[in-house]
C-alpha cells in the first residue's frame, strides 16, 4: 500500500488548511517592511475582534509562554493566585507560579468533572487572591470550564480572571467583555488551525492597569510593556517576530472572520456531536462528565483489554494519528482533536480507521457503523 502523510487528529497541532499553509510559504519579509506591517496590523485587529479585547500581543512562542506572560504581567512575587484545575494543563499553573515566586492555592476538580462554583466562591470569600486561573478546555481530560460563571465570581470578589484558552480559542466563544474575562492566554496550533510557534495573549484595560502598578516585572521578552508599542505600530522593533507564522495566522484569522464567529462555534458543536455519534455506535465512552464535555476534542476510554501502544500504532497504519493520555490517564484513554478547519471528511476518515483498528485488534464492529452514524448526525439540519 502506498503510504500518504498521516492525518494528524491529535488535539493540536491540528490539520493546517491549504490557504494557511500557502500563507506560511509566503515571502520572508523584513519584519518592519511595509506590506508585512499591514498584514501584522490586520491580524492583531482580527484577534481583538475575536476576543473583544482591548489589547492583543501575538509573538513567537507557545502556549506555555502565553501562560507565563499572563501571570508575570499581572501578579507580583509573594502574592497568591487561585488555580482552578480540571486536569494536567490546569495544574501547569502551579510550577509556573512557583517559578515566578507567586504562591498558588489549588482547587482540583474531581476526575473528569468541573470545579464546583460553591467551592470556588468559598475560596474567594475566605481570602484575597491577586488572580484566578482557569483552563477553558483541559486537553488532558476534555473538561470545559464554566467561564462566564467563574469570571463573574472573580469580578464579585475583585480578583483578576485569567483564562487559558489554548484548547478552546477560535473554536469556543471567549468574548472577554460579555463574560468579564481579564486575560486570555492562547496559541496558534489548535482551533486557529495554524502551525505551532506563536504566543497569543489578549487582555483588557484592567489587566494593563495591573501591569502598570507592578512597576518592573520578572522578565523582559514576556513584558507586555515592551510589546505594546510594537503591537500598535509593527514598523517599530523590539524583537524579531516570526514573519511567516504571522502571515499564516493573519490568513487563519481572516478565514475565521469570513466564516463568522457564531457559524464557526456552531460548526465545532456539530463536529463534536457527529464524532460522538460515531463513538456511541461503536460502544465507546468518554471519560468526561456529560455536563462538562468540550466541543474541541474527545477523550475516550479504552475498551477493556485494548493496548494503548498497539491501538495507536494500528491507527497510524491506517493513516490517522491520535494522541495517548497524559498524567493519570496515560495508557487508559486516547484523545482525538476535532477543531480548527476540519469537517465531516476528516471525521469520517478517523472513524473508519477506528473501526478497522478495533477489528484488527480483536474487537468486532460493524464496518461503516461509526461513519454512518456520524454522517447521519452531520446531515441533520
Ligand atoms: N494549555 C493547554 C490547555 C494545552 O492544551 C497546552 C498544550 N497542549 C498548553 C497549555 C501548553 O501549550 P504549548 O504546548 O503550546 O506550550
Amino acid at each position: 500500500m502506498i503510504k500518504q502523510n498521516p492525518l494528524v487528529m491529535i488535539p493540536g497541532p491540528t490539520p493546517v488548511a491549504e490557504p494557511i499553509r500557502q500563507a506560511l510559504a509566503g515571502p520572508t519579509y523584513g519584519h518592519t517592511y511595509g506590506p508585512f506591517v499591514e498584514i501584522y496590523k490586520e491580524c492583531l485587529a482580527g484577534l481583538k475582534t475575536i476576543f473583544q479585547a482591548d489589547h492583543v500581543v501575538a509573538i513567537g512562542g507557545a502556549g506555555t509562554l502565553s501562560m507565563e506572560m499572563g501571570l508575570v504581567n499581572t501578579v507580583k512575587a509573594g502574592e497568591e493566585v487561585l488555580v482552578l484545575t480540571q486536569g494536567y494543563f490546569g495544574e501547569r499553573f502551579v510550577p509556573l507560579a512557583k517559578a515566578l515566586g507567586i504562591v498558588p492555592d489549588v482547587l482540583t476538580a474531581p476526575a473528569g468533572e468541573r470545579v464546583h462554583l460553591v467551592d470556588v466562591e468559598e475560596k474567594l470569600k475566605a481570602k484575597k487572591y491577586a488572580a484566578v486561573t482557569l483552563t477553558h478546555v483541559d486537553t488532558s481530560t476534555g473538561v470545559m470550564g464554566q467561564v462566564a460563571e467563574l469570571a463573574a465570581l472573580a469580578k464579585k470578589y475583585d480578583t483578576l480572571f485569567i483564562l487559558d484558552g489554548v484548547c478552546a480559542s477560535a473554536g469556543v466563544p471567549e468574548p472577554m467583555k460579555d463574560y468579564g474575562i481579564d486575560v486570555v492566554i492562547t496559541t496558534s496550533q489548535k482551533a486557529f488551525g495554524t502551525p505551532p510557534g506563536l504566543t497569543i495573549v489578549a487582555f483588557n484595560d484592567k489587566a494593563l492597569a495591573r501591569r502598570e502598578q507592578l512597576g518592573t516585572v520578572a522578565g523582559y521578552y514576556v513584558d507586555w510593556k515592551n510589546w505594546l508599542p510594537i503591537m500598535d505600530n509593527p514598523s517599530l522593533y523590539f524583537s524579531t517576530p516570526p514573519v511567516n507564522l504571522i502571515q499564516a495566522l493573519a490568513k487563519a484569522v481572516r478565514m475565521i472572520l469570513d466564516e463568522g464567529l457564531e457559524a464557526r462555534y456552531a460548526r465545532h458543536e456539530k463536529i463534536a456531536r457527529s464524532f460522538r455519534a460515531g463513538l456511541t455506535a461503536l460502544g465507546l465512552e468518554l471519560v468526561t462528565a456529560a455536563d462538562a464535555v468540550a466541543p474541541t476534542l474527545s477523550v475516550i476510554k479504552y475498551p477493556s483489554g485494548l493496548d494503548d501502544a498497539a491501538f495507536r500504532a494500528k491507527m497510524e497504519d491506517y493513516g490517522i494519528v491520535v494522541a495517548g493520555g497524559v498524567g493519570p490517564l496515560k495508557g487508559k484513554i486516547f484523545r482525538v482533536g476535532h477543531m480548527g478547519n476540519i469537517c465531516i471528511n476528516e471525521l469520517s476518515l478517523t472513524l473508519c480507521a477506528l473501526e478497522r483498528s478495533l477489528t484488527a485488534l480483536g474487537i468486532q464492529v460493524l464496518p461503516g457503523a461509526a461513519v454512518g452514524a456520524a454522517c447521519a448526525e452531520w446531515q441533520k439540519a
